[in-house]
């Protein structure tokens, strides 16, 4: 089915599909919707060296540099979902705070330069990243198919189901669409430890001064990402849009807050971490975060900025 292909390749029984262009990429995908694609591999080739993945065909979009780019368009920045983690840092650090703090968590330098964005959009784990992100800043998904053109979704639509997603087995995800930061952004990660471990539970928050809009993300606190919307309203009103950033709020309103976010949440007990400790954690970095995004920056810990980088 694929002769005349270029990247063309077979081994240990899998074909094997290098595309360098966006066009090839979705011709291939409508042709072998059972193609596997993969991006930087940090997800795919660990569940096929385990063997919880047997892919008859592997799509590689690496090389394509399409989706490698990001660009200002419309007042959003359109984010290739081929932008590694490192890239995140270092070039959209300045303007997307949140999704930068969220990177620096992951892996290891190693992981940080091959792992992508998209490919966390594809995994859709709930513990992945960039998903409490991507909900709190109201992201869009831009997915695109040979046939059916491109479409762009809400962050909150795109996630479905435990690993279960909006994208249709003929689809590639292109890009993701934010909002430049015009407020502090923060992620807060609990772990086992701080680096090289996946998310006991997640969050980000967002405070955009420009729309009077607080967004919160919680991860791995439920089978899918998902948005505290109760929390979300009740922290904007109370919010003092018109005296600036950086006025603190009452003790007991970030306490209300907090409850509101555990209560969004629908935490299992697994192995790394019981159901109430996760509800707890959530409620710790829900003050924090909080309290970080709406205390002026003069009166923060010292050390607390160079840590985290939260202001836009
Ligand atoms: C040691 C280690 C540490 C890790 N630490 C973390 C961590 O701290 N936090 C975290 O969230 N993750 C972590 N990961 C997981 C992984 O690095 C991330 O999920 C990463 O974002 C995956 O990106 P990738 O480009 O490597 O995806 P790939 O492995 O290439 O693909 C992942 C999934 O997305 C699909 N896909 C990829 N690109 C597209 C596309 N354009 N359109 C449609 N589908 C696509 C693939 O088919 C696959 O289902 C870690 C992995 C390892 C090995």
């Amino acid at each position: 089915m694929v002769e005349g292909w270029p990247g063309r390749g077979q081994g240990w029984g899998v074909e094997f599909v290098r595309v360098s262009r966006w066009a090839q990429a979705l011709e291939v995908r409508a042709a072998c919707p059972r193609a596997v694609p993969v991006s930087g591999g940090t997800d795919v080739m660990v569940e096929v060296k385990a063997g919880r993945l047997r892919p008859a065909m592997l799509l590689d979009l690496g090389p394509v540099a399409e989706l490698a780019e990001w660009e200002p368009a419309d007042g959003w920045l359109r984010v290739g979902a081929g932008v590694t983690y490192t890239r995140l840092i270092e070039e959209l650090g300045a303007r997307l705070p949140g999704l930068a703090q969220a990177a620096r968590t992951v892996g290891s330098r190693q992981i940080r330069n091959r792992g992508t964005l998209g490919g966390n959009l594809g995994t859709a784990a709930t513990k992945g990243v960039c998903h409490p992100v991507l909900l709190a800043c109201d992201a869009r998904v831009e997915l695109a198919g040979a046939t059916g053109g491109t479409r762009l979704i809400d962050a909150d639509g795109f996630y479905q189901g435990e690993r279960r997603t909006a994208l249709a087995d003929t689809e590639l995800i292109r890009a993701v669409w934010l909002r430049p930061a015009h407020g502090p952004q923060y992620f807060a990660k609990v772990g086992v430890r701080n680096a090289m471990t996946t998310a006991i539970c997640s969050l980000a928050l967002t405070v955009d001064h420009d729309r009077c809009r607080v967004g919160v993300g919680i991860g791995a606190a439920g089978p899918v990402p998902a948005r505290a919307r109760a929390a979300e309203e009740f922290a904007a009103a109370h919010i003092d849009w018109k005296g600036g950033p950086g006025r603190p709020l009452a003790a007991d309103v970030v306490g209300h807050f907090a409850d509101l976010v555990a209560r969004a949440a629908d935490p299992a007990d697994d192995l790394r971490a019981g159901a109430a400790y996760r509800r707890h954690a959530l409620t710790v970095i829900a003050r924090r975060t909080l309290t970080w995004a709406t205390t002026p920056p003069t009166t923060r810990p010292a050390d607390h900025l160079r840590r985290h980088g939260g202001e836009p």
